[in-house]
């Protein structure tokens, strides 16, 4: 007699990165893994939408951290380049301020040096300091912050002394960066990778620092056919290790018996058992829908603030610009920068002043846009929902203000002599868009912000104590926001969920 041995059932909710990932891992080591996701298709925030010969990636656009998609894809016995082309970008991203400079931002040092030696010659060496400075940062958390589970505050202290010091976590990002440069347009470029986890410099320690070195120095990668097939390369792995993934598919309920979950209720009132549950959607927006309100009552999670959100617009632009690269910032004054992440943060409002990033595929991959054409990805940071502003009643009025002064005019650069024509906007995503099509906490890009030295201390982690059979997956869980953070994130929950 044939005896069938059972593997263990698992049910992930969301087939955004963070439950992919999760689910790859659980498959790889012979669960039965079962993703319900409310949306018609995989990725979450990570999507692309189409029209007239027009293609865009309207989540993330910028890949770092390639290792992360390569040991997952070599765990499950495969070769990340079988699935995906990510094709290395460089420059990495092209910088524009109003007073004419730009700067080519690449992983290539020497040429770092030879642009910042151009117009700002002492901070050559100031360069050289701070990309030792982060890779030090990323050696020391890289294990015990993003490789592990959550460490607590007890963990931070076992580290050795040298090693707590190393982290930088006294100080803000923005003042570690002028210690390290003198010129405000090297401060404002380095600032800004405080916005990569939706957070803010001045508020942000210095250890988050180490996202440039994630970025200037490991580089960037762009998957060839738009970031979304970074998504489709998940999906085909996860297809092809058995797992089942349920598309408009919503779940309605995490089940509890007593201290354990054991199963979820879906929508069209059918219910799933599963020895264990991951949940990628958003920890907030989760504890209030999906537990039972006596549990979430419990459980609250300490007060975190949510990441910044973001206005994004998709952009047909009836003729090419050679002077802009793939990704491209657009800088307000140097000496202004503050202002923006006080509008954004602590005033809660759109910014009268916001950079833009500039996303161009079309760039990379000419078939993004009819010829002679570009599709312009433009996205500016926002505050997350709250009350200081209403996208329903106040926001036609901002979108009209900033496509004038904000896309038109600060492109109405001395290079650029197309902003005049008519450029037109397929489509615009707002933070109210945002929080109603991923269900998210305010619209928060990145789960929760870094802008405390605690944070990274207070992100939920990947289970919660004294409930079984529930793990947390994606950017609101440890280790935070971001598409490769995210994908440690399923990983972490998913080998969780196995050491049980
Ligand atoms: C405009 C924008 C730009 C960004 N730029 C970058 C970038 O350049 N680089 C970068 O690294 N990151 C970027 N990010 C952040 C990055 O996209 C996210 O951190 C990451 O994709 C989040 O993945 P996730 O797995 O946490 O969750 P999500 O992508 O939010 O996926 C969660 C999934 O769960 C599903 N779900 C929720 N509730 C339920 C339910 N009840 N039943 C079934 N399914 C449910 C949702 O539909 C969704 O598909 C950007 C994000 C945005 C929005």
């Amino acid at each position: 007699m044939t005896t069938h041995k059972t593997f263990p059932k698992a049910v992930i909710i969301g087939a955004g990165i963070g439950g992919l990932s999760a689910a790859i891992r659980l498959a790889q080591q012979k669960w039965q893994v079962t993703i319900i996701e409310q949306l018609e298709r995989p990725g979450g925030k990570m999507g692309q939408v189409q029209s007239d010969g027009y293609r865009w990636d309207i989540g993330p656009s910028v890949i770092t951290m390639r290792h992360v998609f390569e040991r997952l894809f070599h765990e499950a016995g495969r070769r990340l380049e079988d699935y995906l082309d990510l094709v290395p970008l460089n420059p990495i991203t092209r910088y524009f301020w109003r007073d004419g400079l730009t700067l080519d931002a690449t992983a290539d040092r020497e040429a770092m040096c030879t642009q910042i030696a151009q117009f700002s010659p002492r901070d050559v060496d100031a360069y050289i300091r701070f990309m030792a400075y982060v890779r030090r940062l990323y050696e020391v958390i890289g294990d015990p912050f993003l490789y592990r589970q959550r460490p607590g505050l007890r963990d931070l202290l076992r580290l050795p002394l040298t090693d707590v010091f190393k982290i930088d976590a006294l100080r803000s990002m923005h003042t570690a960066i002028r210690a390290h440069f003198h010129d405000p347009h090297l401060v404002q470029l380095f600032d800004r990778f405080a916005t990569y986890n939706g957070s803010s410099p001045y508020l942000a320690p210095a250890t988050l620092n180490v996202i440039a070195y994630v970025e200037m120095a490991l580089g960037a990668w762009y998957p060839r056919g738009g970031v979304y097939q970074l998504a489709l390369a998940l999906e085909r792995l996860a297809l092809e290790l058995g797992v089942e993934i349920r598309y408009n598919c919503a779940a309605q309920r995490i089940l509890l018996n007593s201290n354990r979950a054991d199963a979820v209720l879906l929508h069209d009132g059918h219910t799933l058992p599963a020895k264990a549950i991951i949940c990628n959607a958003d920890v907030t927006h989760a504890r209030k829908t999906l537990f039972p309100s006596s549990f979430s009552d419990q459980h609250q999670h300490q007060t975190l603030a949510p990441s910044c959100s973001g206005l994004a617009l998709l952009v047909k632009v009836p003729a090419t610009q050679p002077q802009l690269a793939h990704h491209n910032i657009f800088f307000g004054d140097p000496a202004d920068y503050g202002r923006e992440f006080d509008d954004i943060f602590h005033r809660h409002l759109p910014p009268n002043d916001p950079t833009l990033y500039v996303c161009i595929t079309s760039k990379t991959d000419p078939d993004h846009a009819p010829i002679g054409c570009e599709n312009w990805f433009v996205l500016a940071n926002m505050p997350y929902l709250g009350p200081n502003f209403d996208w329903q009643t106040q926001g036609a009025a901002y979108i009209e203000k900033f496509k004038i002064e904000n896309l038109k005019l600060k492109m109405h650069h001395p290079q650029f002599s197309i902003l005049n024509s008519q450029f037109s906007i397929f489509k615009t995503m707002t933070p109210q868009w945002l929080q109603n099509t991923y269900g998210g906490n305010c619209g928060a890009i990145y789960g929760f912000s870094s802008n405390s030295r605690t944070a990274a201390f207070m992100r939920p982690s990947n289970r919660i104590r004294g409930l079984h059979g529930v793990y947390f997956a994606g950017g609101s869980a440890h280790p935070g926001g971001g598409v490769p953070l995210v994908a440690l994130s399923g990983i972490a929950a998913a080998e969780c969920a196995a050491s049980v």
